[in-house]
């Protein structure tokens, strides 16, 4: 179904990157679920429709072919959060792929892996996960490194410390629900009256009840700031796979615990070495006398330079491996192989000399 974007943001055709982003930001908060004015299919179609225009390939892509069913989904986002970019859900190379990497935080094969594992949130006041897709160089990849990011997210307000109060006010308990963010209902039903509980409308669960509302925040006790964050690139990450940052996601309503932060990785194809999982593959294209003979050849690996030693007699197709030349195990030690596919070059143009000393071949 092809959705315009632009009519979503509010935006000309010809509006600047600086006017989709000051649209975003206006519906962002007034359709931001936590609040009152809130909306969240609006608040999900607003962000789907800035990922798209607020990025200049993909608005480019979007204004070539009209819609955007080439970046969405259709089993959707669900739940996850502010930054709701379709296109991460779609698989990635590992499936299922889970385990922790302390300071990294935990590396996942694709967005449904940990989506189908993840606990249920714990409070509904928890601040919002983020997703966000980088791209890497080919040999960050391979060896680890760190990558600045820098975006935009709801942080604890400074002005009242997430509180929500006004400085020098403080929230008043909840009158309706003592406090509890909860009230008993009996209610009617076919088998009877049933006692349940229900979220104090009153309070909508928090407890309390913010009489001077703090002027920076308007009580949410977060504001949207401009963050940079380095986060470490594990080695050995492969195309597609996500890594989770717990707590660098949004922060909580008034006080409440942050999100967590999901990076997607993009790893950038190198020109001539390619990957298959832990291992390095390559092409090295030699001469007829060298296959014959043997050689040695200069070949590029991901350590730098190096000297391929061409066994005589080597066959065009033959693959040459150097062990532990290749990508650093994610899980576990050690690294992968280097494989290096030997092509042999058939002589095109032959002197006489030449054809003469290969008629004395066979
Ligand atoms: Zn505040
Ligand atoms: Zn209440």
């Amino acid at each position: 179904m092809a959705k315009d974007y632009y009519q979503i943001l509010g935006v000309p055709k010809t509006a600047s990157a600086e006017e989709i982003k000051k649209a975003f930001h206006k519906l962002a908060h007034q359709y931001h679920p936590d609040k009152a004015s809130g909306n969240e299919a609006k608040f999900k179609e607003v962000n789907e429709a800035y990922q798209i225009l607020g990025d200049k390939d993909k608005r480019a892509q979007y204004d070539r072919f009209g819609n955007a069913d080439f970046w969405t989904n259709q089993t959707g986002p669900g739940n996850m959060g502010g930054f709701d970019f379709s296109q991460f859900y779609r698989g990635g190379e590992n499936n299922g792929f889970d385990i922790n990497f302390g300071d990294f935080g935990d590396v996942f094969g694709d967005l449904f892996g940990f989506r189908n594992n993840r606990p249920n949130r714990k409070t509904n006041n928890q601040g919002r996960d983020l997703e966000i897709s980088i791209k890497t160089d080919f040999l960050t990849a391979v060896f680890g490194g760190e990558h600045v990011l820098t975006f935009e997210k709801l942080v604890t307000c400074p002005a009242c410390q997430g509180k929500g109060s006004q400085a020098g006010t403080s929230a008043k308990t909840c009158p309706d629900c003592g406090g509890r963010g909860f009230i008993n209902r009996l209610q009617r039903t076919m088998l009877g009256n049933i006692n349940s509980q229900i979220v104090c409308p009153t309070c909508e669960g928090e407890g309390s009840i913010i009489s001077q509302p703090c002027s920076q925040c308007h009580g949410e006790g977060r504001i949207l700031r401009k963050q940079s964050l380095t986060i470490k690139i594990p080695a050995g990450v492969s195309n597609g796979q996500t890594i989770k940052f717990a707590g660098q996601g949004e922060a909580g309503l008034r006080g409440g615990p942050n999100g967590d932060l999901y990076v997607k990785v993009k790893v950038q194809p190198h020109p001539r070495l390619k990957r298959e999982g832990d291992d390095i593959t390559s092409t090295a294209n030699i001469s007829f006398r060298q296959a014959a003979l043997g050689d040695k050849i200069k070949i590029e690996t991901v350590d730098g330079p190096a000297l391929l030693k061409i066994p005589p007699g080597t066959q065009s197709g033959q693959v040459i491996i150097l062990r532990g030349k290749g990508v650093p195990k994610l899980r576990g030690y050690g690294r992968g192989n280097h494989l290096i596919e030997v092509k042999v070059t058939t002589p095109t143009k032959l002197t006489k000399e030449q054809k003469e000393a290969l008629e004395k071949l066979d």
